[in-house]
This record gives C-alpha cells, structure tokens and sequence, in this order.
C-alpha cells in the first residue's frame, strides 16, 4: 500500500473509532489527516456510513479544496479542515464530532473551562465556543480558527466539536477528553458549581503533558 493509500486507510479507521466511541450519531461528522511531505488532505466522504467506508472512498483535496482523488463527494467541512491546517501547521490531524455533552456546552453556548485534569493538560485552557455560523460555510471556519487559537480543541455553536491533534490518534483523543470533560462540567454544575483552576495549575499541567505524559504516550520517555 502506497503512503497515500495508507493514509487513506487511517482515516476510515478513525472515523470507525469516532462512531464506536459514541462521539457522533448516523454520518455526520468528519475526519481529516494531512498527506506527509505533500500539499495534500484525505478527508471523509460527505454524508457516507463509516461502518462502510473503503480506503478508496476517501477523498483526496488540496490546500485550496480541489478534489485529486476518491469518486465520493469530500465532507461539506473541507473548508473548516483547510482553515485549520492554513492557521495551524502544527496540527496533522483533525476530528469534527456532534458528541451530546460537548453539543450541549455548543448549544447553550458555554466555554467549557479548566476543571479536569486530563483535558487540561491536553488543552492547556478553556476550550472556547467558535461564533455561530451555518455548518460547511466559510464563515464557520474562519469562526472556529479565531475561537481554536493555538489550542488542540473549540465548541461549534449549536453544532458539535472540533478536536485536532499532530496525528489522527491525538486528534480524536481531543475530541474524547473534550466530551468527557463537558460531561464532568455540567455534572459539577449540578453538584452545585464546578471550580476553576488557576492559571499557574493550568500551566504546570499543560507543562508536564508536553514535557514528559505526551512522549510517555508515544514510548519515547
Ligand atoms: P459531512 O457528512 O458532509 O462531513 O457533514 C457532516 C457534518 O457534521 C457537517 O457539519
Ligand atoms: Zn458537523
């Protein structure tokens, strides 16, 4: 299998864990990874079941969103992915869910702030809430790369989550630790108001992942 192929395949299989980890419902949402040493992204068919998804039906685009490769029409979100990945040549991955507690944050419009250790540590602060804007616009995605600023995860008003990462396991584990960390926020909210963390506690987190937790992840510390 060529690397295009490869990456290809890899996209199937995390919009796969994306429908088994219950972060989104039907077809919606979408996968994206970047092509290495190329100018390209393989992104997930518009509107297809993941459960059937081939290598093949991933579609290929290029930084400006002509289509090089696949049969199917690319995710209505090929404008959201590319804004992301112009702003962020850091990011190498990105995974667009509608996860019910993240959406419920989305809906009602409510950043979800620093309370949990493992979304802090990944996010490194408050996962910000992009301005409302219809779904596949252009307006969406210049809203949501305001919103993302050098973090790896925003809400979409009255829509879903974005989560990006370096690869396509990191991107999805955004959008895992975001849903979880929502959850927990409004359970706490319930129990009578959860408790910000400092700044300083935010920092030394978010520290500690990318020094040490991220590469024990990765087996190299
Ligand atoms: P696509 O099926 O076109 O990727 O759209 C799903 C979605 O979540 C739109 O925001
Ligand atoms: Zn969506």
């Amino acid at each position: 299998m060529n690397e295009l192929m490869a990456v290809r395949a890899e996209v199937v299989r995390t919009g796969r864990a994306m429908l088994d980890c219950g972060l989104v419902a039907g077809t919606w949402g979408n996968v994206s990874i970047r092509v290495p040493g190329t100018e390209l992204v393989a992104v997930t068919p518009s509107g297809r079941d993941y459960r059937n998804l081939r290598p093949e039906d991933i579609a290929v685009v290029d930084l400006q969103g002509k289509q090089t490769a696949g049969e199917l029409t690319p995710s209505t979100e090929v404008p959201l992915h590319l804004a992301i990945y112009a702003a962020r040549p850091d990011i190498g991955a990105i995974v667009h869910t509608h996860s019910i507690f993240a959406s419920a944050c989305a809906a009602a419009r409510r950043p979800l702030p620093p309370v949990i250790e493992d979304l802090v540590q990944l996010s490194g602060g408050t996962i910000e809430v992009a301005a409302y804007a219809l779904p596949g616009t252009e307006e969406l995605a210049a809203n949501a790369v305001a919103a993302l600023a050098d973090r790896q995860a925003v809400l979409l008003a009255n829509h879903g989550a974005v989560g990006c990462g370096r690869t396509s396991a990191e991107a999805l584990l955004a959008c895992e630790l975001v849903e979880k960390g929502a959850q927990i926020y409004i359970y706490a909210n319930l129990l009578g108001g959860a408790q910000i963390l400092s700044d300083g506690d935010v920092a030394a987190m978010r520290r500690f992942y990318v020094e040490h937790y991220r590469r024990r992840q990765e087996g190299e510390e």
